[in-house]
């Protein structure tokens, strides 16, 4: 195998502090940087006095570049990937060229540093073991409200990005599909001039933003709680099904003598779970 490597190069979000030494040396050192947009990233190199040549890749010739990159690998020149901002790959080009790079044979490279939704993570203060992280939501109202919709009884804390033209009718949908109640936390603007970080109930939230301009420009990762766990009552969804059925059409205790019989359960249990279904608890 050539020595020759791809690297992945994670880059600032806003405050460009966040770079890492790593980052530095590697675009400093490597033959070419294949950049998802010149122009933006010519800011960086500036900054950092990198001369490194560029190329752009993108969404829409990310295919095309594979050749490009792979035959400077086979010449023993290594390149680095870098995004418009935080990690390539995360809702960023890249997993095309560094899928085609790995079955070259090639050795690809993590520069780890800085990404919207983890750097999000570590300061919403919200249950952090275990999350999702779903992307953008669809421009359009009903694949967004359909892909709300997937997460709604997800236990686990649900991020999303979002930018500013859509963050009033995104969280506008979230009411509607998840609850006025939810909590909801969004990181504005997060390691530049005006990051906020604010968390509420998700109607009082869409109120905040709706009520403030300011609050609707930049970047944004939202991050929704995850949903009350449902309790394990013990009994198959079939049981439940047939007791909803019978208690919504008899009293309380003929449905559940009833249940029992159909399905073999103790009468007693049946009737405890009714109580509480009835309960909403
Ligand atoms: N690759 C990047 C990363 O690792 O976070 C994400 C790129 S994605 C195209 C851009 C989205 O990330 C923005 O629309 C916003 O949702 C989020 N984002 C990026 N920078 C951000 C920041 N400084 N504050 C809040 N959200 C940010």
């Amino acid at each position: 195998m050539s020595d020759a490597m791809l690297y992945v190069v994670a880059t600032p979000i806003g405050n460009l502090g966040d770079i890492t030494h790593r980052a530095i040396e590697v675009l400093h050192s490597v033959a070419l940087i294949a950049a998802e947009d010149t122009r933006h990233s010519g800011r960086l190199m500036a900054q950092f006095n990198i001369k490194t040549p560029m190329i752009s890749v993108h969404d829409h010739n990310e295919r095309q570049r594979v050749s490009t990159i792979t035959k400077k690998l086979s010449e023993g020149e290594s390149v680095a990937l870098i995004s418009d901002a935080g990690t390539p790959l995360i809702s960023d080009p890249g997993f095309i060229l560094v899928r085609a790079v790995r079955e070259a044979g090639f050795k690809v490279v993590p520069i780890p540093g800085c990404s919207a939704v983890i750097t999000a993570l570590s300061a919403a203060g919200m249950p952090s073991n275990n999350f999702i992280f779903e992307g953008f939501l669809p421009a359009k109202r009903v694949g967004r409200k359909q892909q709300l919709l997937n997460i709604a009884e997800d236990t686990r804390t649900v991020i999303f990005y979002e930018s500013t033209h859509r963050i009033i009718d995104s969280l506008t949908d979230m009411v509607e599909v998840l609850g006025a109640d939810r909590y909801v936390v969004i990181a504005r603007e997060l390691t530049k001039t005006f990051e906020t970080i604010h968390g509420d109930k998700l109607s009082a939230l869409l109120e905040w933003v709706k009520n403030d301009h300011n609050q609707q420009k930049g970047e944004f990762v939202v991050l929704v709680s995850g949903a009350e766990p449902k309790k394990n009552t013990g009994f198959s969804s079939e049981t439940l099904q047939i007791l909803d059925i019978l208690s919504a059409e008899l009293p309380l205790k003929q449905a559940c003598s009833i249940a029992a019989k159909i399905t073999g359960e103790k009468k007693n249990a049946l009737y405890q779970e009714a109580l509480a279904r009835k309960d909403g608890s």
